[in-house]
């Protein structure tokens, strides 16, 4: 259960200024969620902190380790342990079966079979889809599979949990279902950050911000309930 905390993170591609000089803390336990428009950073910002991405400069705390400065290997070693990933496409693999889509990555991170099956069940029954281990990902609906793709995201030990646009194709229900259960997962220590165009994540959310030209600002309570409007 650890925050992160970005300090002076910036990121240029070439002249795009995707990302302004930024210092903000993303607290554990706490759903943190971004709006904005499409183009305004809001990728770029999940990729440098999950490590995917150097920034141009700054630094990303997380525990006692800067992010920015680990190599790409060690990057790979902490989204395998601490920072799950998860995005819209959720790259389900059709061919298996939803226990294999979160199993087999553990397996190939060296986990042993028992050892993920165990932990891969668990995933599943933290997002509520515990009995569907043994269908194909066409058996089941999207707001599932969307879940699938978070189980992936949370097996194992981590805590710190990256979304992009995960509601983008689940119509309301499931993606009031999907906010919850992102809140659920704070409340169990996780660190959750999610960025969404979904009016309905507010209600679930400790912190909002709005992303704009590269800037992230945080919205006031005070200014939710219009931001709410604006975005109906
Ligand atoms: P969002 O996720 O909010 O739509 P992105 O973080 O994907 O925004 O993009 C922010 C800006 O950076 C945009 O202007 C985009 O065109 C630019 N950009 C994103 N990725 C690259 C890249 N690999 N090379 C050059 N420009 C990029
Ligand atoms: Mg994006």
């Amino acid at each position: 259960m650890s925050a992160i905390t970005l300090d002076n993170v910036s990121k240029r591609y070439g002249d795009v200024h995707a990302l302004r000089p930024l210092s903000v803390e993303f607290p554990a336990g706490k759903l943190s969620t971004i709006f904005g428009k499409s183009g305004s950073g809001k990728t770029t910002l999940l990729s440098v902190i999950a490590g995917l991405l150097k920034p141009t400069t700054g630094a990303i705390w997380y525990q006692d380790k800067d992010i920015a400065a680990l190599t790409k290997d060690e990057c790979a070693a902490l989204r395998r342990t601490d920072i799950g990933v998860v995005f819209q496409d959720h790259n389900i693999i059709n061919e298996l079966t939803v226990l294999e889509n979160v199993r087999l990555p553990l397996e190939a991170n060296g986990m042993s079979r028992t050892a993920a099956i165990t932990a891969s069940e668990q995933a599943l029954a933290k997002v509520s889809i515990g009995h569907l281990g043994r269908r194909f990902p066409a058996e089941i609906s999207g707001g599932e599979r969307q879940r699938v793709g978070i189980a992936r995201a949370i097996a194992g030990t981590r805590t710190v949990l990256l979304a992009d646009e995960p509601s983008g194709a689940l119509d309301s229900e499931n993606s009031t279902k999907l906010f919850e259960l992102l809140h659920q997962l704070t409340q169990e220590g996780s660190t959750v950050l999610c960025v969404t165009h979904d009016p309905l994540a507010i209600q679930y959310s400790d912190q909002v911000f709005s992303m704009d030209a590269g800037v992230l600002s945080l919205i006031s309570h005070h200014d939710i309930s219009q931001t709410y409007d604006f975005l109906r």
